[in-house]
């Protein structure tokens, strides 16, 4: 996936954290020392899953890729699971060992699975050879292990071949225009697919650079584009959200790319982003199964609302109740452990949406969708409407159980300044169909979300029982 990048661009910044900077040269003999010390001291090798739990830093990256080198494959955690997450994880994936970067997870993993402390791997590395690994990796095998969000339940094991992504990454590249002249700045988390083969894989495939930031910052995003040292972001609605609520919208003028995706970016989000900085969002739809599925065209082709026409090579279907199908190279082959082994040709993504113009537009999720006295209530459009109104910041719908509509529609809404619900209402019933408007309205502080950005419905939802 990588060779040809690395071999060509062998002079070049890969990888820049504020106090670390690697050339593809570098990163590509510090990955072969790791490799050749995880085979050599800890026996690991072709066909192997291993965990790795480590935040977004330049050591634990040069270990994922080594990692990927020999054809192992990796199962990347976030160092902020829980023991009881941790746990979960390790028996689901049935990695072999964990490569931990935290001492936490390093003690909560020994006696479950083989542990290797991160630091000492680094540190074994630095003082060893490169050497020629005893075997080269099958040219499609299982390369990653990576959990779904966990919005509708249990995160979900699912692996993905090196066939698989890297299909997903050369439609990337083309549709994106990716080359090696691009910079990116990278704060997502680099154990879902977005940060992880969107962002690492996707940048590192083509020779780009990558500014990896462990936590995201506004200011910095806004700094490192002004100057020029970062010329693409991938981000998540609320990354955009947080920028133009900081004041520095308007640095995005400076990126050749900026990108969308994880959760629904709102029409009236893109539209405050173009006003501040010109620049049209390009949102892109995913999702761990089945890994980029559809994109708006950079510059000619981008149509707010819409997730874009679907990727080279990947075919999109609509069923008769709206659910979106999707089938192509990069689709998995069935989960991991108790979330079954099965799944059905084409997938059933379990997002509701249409095709217009060949372009897809999601409407949300089956299973958000409300049914009030027998119609369908998407919570998008409700929200949509909502986040409209002047001096609203944000707004979540759900379902309440009622024994006379089945369910009704309610609504949280985050005010910039005080507002009465009586001025919603208002709004809401020209601009929305009567059993469309929510029956009750709370005004909150903040809305629960993942560290995605997706809205926690689950945690909303049981706040009204
Ligand atoms: P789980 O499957 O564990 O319940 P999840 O579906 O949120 O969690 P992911 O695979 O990380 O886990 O996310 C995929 C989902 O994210 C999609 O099914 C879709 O609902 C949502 N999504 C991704 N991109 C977009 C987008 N641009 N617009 C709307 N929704 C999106
Ligand atoms: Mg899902």
């Amino acid at each position: 996936m990588f060779d040809r990048s690395f071999a060509q661009n062998a002079g070049k910044c890969a990888l820049k954290t504020s106090d670390r900077s690697l050339s593809y040269n570098e990163l590509e003999s510090l990955t072969r020392k790791l490799a050749r010390v995880l085979e050599t001291r800890y026996d690991l090798t072709v066909g192997d899953r291993v965990a790795v739990s480590a935040s977004a830093t330049v050591g634990a990256t040069a270990v994922h890729l080594a990692l990927v080198r020999m054809g192992v494959s990796v199962v990347p955690l976030s160092t902020a699971y829980s023991r009881e997450e941790l746990l979960y994880i390790l028996r689901t994936s049935g990695a072999r060992s964990v490569i931990a970067f935290n001492e936490d997870h390093h003690k909560i993993s020994a006696g479950v699975v083989d542990t290797v402390e991160g630091d000492r791997l680094l540190q074994l590395a630095s003082v060893s050879s490169e050497g020629e690994l005893s075997k080269s990796p099958p040219a499609s095998s299982e390369t990653l292990v990576v959990f779904s969000s966990g919005t509708t339940g249990r995160p979900k094991a699912v692996p993905a071949t090196t066939s698989a992504v890297a299909h997903n990454l050369i439609s990337l590249a083309d549709m994106w225009g990716l080359s090696s002249s691009d910079s990116l700045y990278l704060a997502l988390p680099l154990y879902h697919i977005h940060g992880l083969v969107v962002g690492l894989y996707g940048i590192l495939s083509v020779g780009g650079t990558i500014h990896l930031h462990e936590k995201y910052d506004p200011a910095v995003l806004a700094a490192q584009l002004e100057t020029g040292e970062a010329d693409v972001f991938f981000g998540v609605p609320t990354m955009y959200q947080r920028l133009l609520r900081s004041g520095h919208a308007s640095s995005l003028r400076n990126a050749r790319l900026c990108v969308s995706g994880s959760a629904p970016l709102t029409k009236a989000l893109f539209t405050e982003i173009k006003s501040a900085s010109d620049v049209s969002v390009v949102e892109r739809y995913g999702m761990t199964e089945t890994l980029i599925i559809s994109s708006n065209v950079p510059r000619t082709g981008v149509r707010p609302g819409s997730v874009g026409v679907p990727l080279r090579s990947t075919q999109v279907t609509i069923a008769d109740d709206q659910e979106i199908l999707v089938q192509g190279p990069s689709v998995f082959n069935g989960y991991i452990g108790s979330a079954g082994n099965t799944c059905t040709v084409p997938f059933a993504t379990g997002d509701l949406g249409y095709l217009q113009d060949g372009y897809l537009y999601i409407n949300g999720r089956k299973r958000d969708l409300i049914i009030t006295g027998g119609h369908n209530v998407h919570p998008l459009e409700v929200e949509e409407a909502i986040q409209e109104i002047d001096g609203v910041l944000e707004a979540a719908v759900v379902g309440r159980h009622s024994t006379e509509w089945g369910e009704e529609v309610v609504a949280f809404v985050v005010p910039v300044t005080p507002m009465k619900t009586e001025t919603l209402r208002t709004y809401l019933k020209e601009r929305l169909s009567y059993y469309k408007v929510p029956k009750s309205i709370y005004f909150v502080e903040a809305l629960p979300r993942n560290h995605l950005g997706k809205i926690d419905r689950k945690t909303l939802q049981e706040s009204l029982n």
